[in-house]
């Protein structure tokens, strides 16, 4: 036998940047990847979602404070941060896109029409480009209202026995009206002229091109939670944390100070 560790290298450069689904009005196509959506609680800390630490930790607490001082307006109070609901699942999206020649951004139809340049760096030409499958692993998120939508198309067929078809089996068509906050979705399996799903095996992405749904959004100690009320940034917490790494004797993994920056300055974009 060949005994197989496998130790982590933090020398090796493990950042690896999560990929959303991009919510454009319109028709989108994808496939599960994952049959489970983990919920993460999460605060919004004005530039960024924190991970919750439970019912007790900081930010808790002193909801349960203000909601006591303050019953009636309670929601006005800048410190007040109703804990959220995220849940998150990895999807193979398809839906068909072009790509930017000069930032390599894939660009989406907007209600069946691409734009003529690419919106992210409203420099690239694409109206000339023909758009194909993206074929990439997403994340998708969203709160309850989206993801419960899952499992209830899946419980709207079965096969000829009679079991549930796995919603994982065939593509999924979402429908998406709107943009930012008055945005809202629906998603349908893609039926056949029957009304079936039409269930077709997809080249599955290897386990390693989807994204680390427990490490998206970051997580801070009580005590940095602490801070990031106080008002401190969570970039400069994350200075900070690097900081007494440095000083401790102890073999901690250390994150890399420029991956760090980085990935502060993308959860700042
Ligand atoms: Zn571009």
């Amino acid at each position: 036998m060949s005994f197989k560790v496998d130790i982590r290298d933090y020398s090796q450069n493990q950042y690896k940047k999560t990929k959303f689904f991009d919510w454009t009005p319109g028709q989108h196509r994808f496939r599960f990847l994952q049959d489970e959506a983990p919920l993460i609680q999460s605060y919004w800390f004005g530039h960024g979602f924190i991970q919750a630490n439970g019912f007790d930790d900081p930010q808790a607490t002193l909801n349960r404070r203000i909601k006591l001082e303050h019953p009636d307006d309670f929601r006005n109070n800048k410190n007040w941060r109703p804990i959220q609901d995220r849940y998150y699942v990895n999807i193979l999206d398809m839906t068909p896109s072009k790509t930017c020649p000069e930032c390599e951004n894939e660009v989406k139809a907007v209600n069946g029409t691409f734009p003529a340049l690419c919106p992210a760096c409203n420099k690239g030409v694409v109206s000339n480009l023909d758009a194909k499958p993206l074929n990439q692993v997403r994340v998708l998120t969203g709160g309850k209202t989206l993801f419960e939508q899952i499992p209830t198309v899946e419980s709207q067929y079965v096969d000829e026995e009679g079991e549930a078809i796995p919603i994982n089996t065939y593509d999924c068509v979402m429908h998406v009206v709107g943009v930012g906050s008055q945005r809202t979705a629906v998603i349908l399996a893609d039926v056949n002229e029957n009304q079936k799903p039409k269930v077709y095996e997809i080249e599955v992405p290897p386990e390693e091109e989807l994204f680390d749904l427990y490490t998206i959004v970051p997580k801070v100690t009580d005590d940095e939670m602490e801070q990031l009320i106080k008002g401190v940034s969570l970039r400069d917490v994350f200075v900070a944390r690097n900081k007494t790494d440095e000083d401790s004797d102890e073999e901690t993994p250390r994150a890399d100070p420029v991956e760090v920056q980085k990935r502060v300055d993308e959860l700042f974009a």
